[in-house]
């Protein structure tokens, strides 16, 4: 059995905060599969070392992907850094990615100290 996978996804507002995240548990995520939609996925690769499968642009159909990743069993957590604030062009995809998530029972945190939770609970390193 591989690593688990981790899908990281965040909008433009909450960048630098998925940033910041993902350096603070850079030895931890380590021992991931990570998947990222594009934009958020460069900016972790470029503050950190970490090796990050990109894919497509959230509004271009990442989050879409991301969905049909965790409908095909391929996601085991979502780190999923929504923006409550401001109107999405693809918000039917973040609303599909919230639903699929929620329907297949992925553990997914949609703001950073959720987030914290997750990544400190002994259960995340369970198989
Ligand atoms: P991005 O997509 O990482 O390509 O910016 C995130 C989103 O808008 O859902």
């Amino acid at each position: 059995m591989g690593n688990k996978t981790i899908a990281l996804v965040a909008h433009d507002s909450k960048k630098l905060d998925i940033v910041e995240w993902a350096k603070f548990n850079e030895d931890t995520l380590r021992g991931f599969t990570l998947y990222a939609t594009q934009a958020t996925g460069e900016e972790i690769k470029r503050h950190t070392s970490l090796d990050i499968h990109l894919l497509l642009s959230g509004p271009y159909g990442g989050d879409a992907q991301t969905g049909a990743m965790i409908a095909e069993g391929r996601i085991d957590f979502l780190i999923f850094l929504w923006d409550p604030l401001t109107p999405q062009p693809h918000d039917v995809d973040v609303k599909a990615l919230l639903r699929l998530a929620v329907l297949h029972n992925i553990p997914m945190a949609c703001n950073r100290v959720t987030a914290d939770f997750m990544i400190s609970s002994p259960l995340f390193r369970q198989r």
